[in-house]
């Protein structure tokens, strides 16, 4: 089985294709990424294949996924703040770009599975987020991750294409980069808290987030792909493990070490959710032998591999 996997010189991607290349009927892996958060480095001693181009260049995407029995489409401009700085080139990547891919999948016939984001809940206040609820975006990043999946189910609908979109949450682990404006909380977290710097908490650190080991949610991609599942609405995957900023904090300065941190507070940021936690029922429906990494362990491998 031979396997695309967009982003694959991100984060995500990058333990994926690690993950994959270790599933015995998985044949041939190729990266396809344009580099522009993602590094090759990330995938040194992995056997895939990097194709360094754009997933906004329908021939390149032709070429590379004509091959592919299934295409993991992890490329996207991510971050809230960056999507505010630049609309325009979020909605470029992650919509058009999107469409994009799937043309290619629709010629080809492959399965795609496809990252869609928790922020497409936004301003909906309930708790647990269940796959049901209203869609109320609060960025241009969580508007264009709404089209992201609504294209990938509606060409499932259109055309037959098997498609699946899941929902991440907050996902963290090795590969995710810190020392950057744009950095996830996870590595900003203990990149400040290994150099004794103080940590910077947007808003009063009272807000919840459902962290997600990447572990975790690199096992569900490959099983995704392997068992080729498909779903005609969206799913989330996270699994309704709740935690404030602040106790993030508690929980990390435990796995580090050492003094606990000094916090530093900001402004709470535009576009930014209160709170956050996933209903695992679809999920769980789906991939019943999926057991989560728990959050102090996981948190652990991350700061180990720091
Ligand atoms: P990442 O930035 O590490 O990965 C995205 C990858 O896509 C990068 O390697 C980047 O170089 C590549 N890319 C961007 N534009 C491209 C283009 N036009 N053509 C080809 N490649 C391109 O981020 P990540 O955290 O690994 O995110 C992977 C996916 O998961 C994204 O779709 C993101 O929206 C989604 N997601 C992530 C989280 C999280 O917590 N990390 C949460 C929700 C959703």
């Amino acid at each position: 089985m031979n396997v695309v996997v967009t982003g694959g010189a991100g984060f995500i991607g990058a333990n994926l294709c690690r993950e994959l290349s270790a599933r015995p009927s998985i044949g041939r892996i190729i990266a396809l990424d344009d580099l522009s958060t993602g590094r090759a480095a990330n995938l040194e001693g992995v056997d895939a294949e990097l194709v360094e181009g754009t997933i906004l260049d329908p021939d390149l995407l032709d070429d590379v996924v004509s091959s592919a029995d299934a295409v993991v489409h992890l490329a996207a401009r991510p971050s809230v703040p960056r999507s505010l700085a630049d609309p325009f080139a979020s909605h470029e990547t992650n919509a058009t770009g999107t469409v994009r891919v799937l043309e290619a999948c629709r010629r080809r016939g492959s399965h795609m599975v496809a990252a869609s984001s928790s922020s497409v809940y936004g301003a909906v206040p309930t708790l647990p987020k269940h796959e049901d609820l209203p869609t109320r975006p609060l960025s241009p990043y969580a508007a264009s991750k709404l089209a992201t999946e609504a294209y990938v189910l509606g060409h499932g609908a259109s055309f037959g294409l098997p498609v699946l979109a899941l929902r991440f949450f907050n996902v963290y682990g090795p590969l995710q980069p810190a020392g950057h404006a744009y950095a996830a909380v996870v590595p900003a977290f203990i990149d400040a808290m290994l150099r004794g710097a103080p940590v910077t908490v947007f808003g009063d650190g009272l807000q919840t987030r459902d962290f997600t080991y990447v572990g975790t949610i690199v096992r569900v991609l490959a099983d995704a792909v392997l068992r080729e599942v498909t779903c005609p609405g969206p799913v989330n995957l996270a699994f309704g493990t709740r935690v404030s900023i602040r106790e993030l904090i508690q929980h990390l300065a435990a796995v580090v070490g050492g003094q606990p941190p000094s916090v530093q507070h900001r402004a709470a940021r535009p576009g930014d959710v209160r709170d956050s936690q996933a209903a695992d029922h679809v999920l769980r429906g789906l991939f019943p032998d999926v057991t989560p990494v728990p959050l102090d362990e996981g948190l652990a491998e991350t700061v180990r591999w720091f």
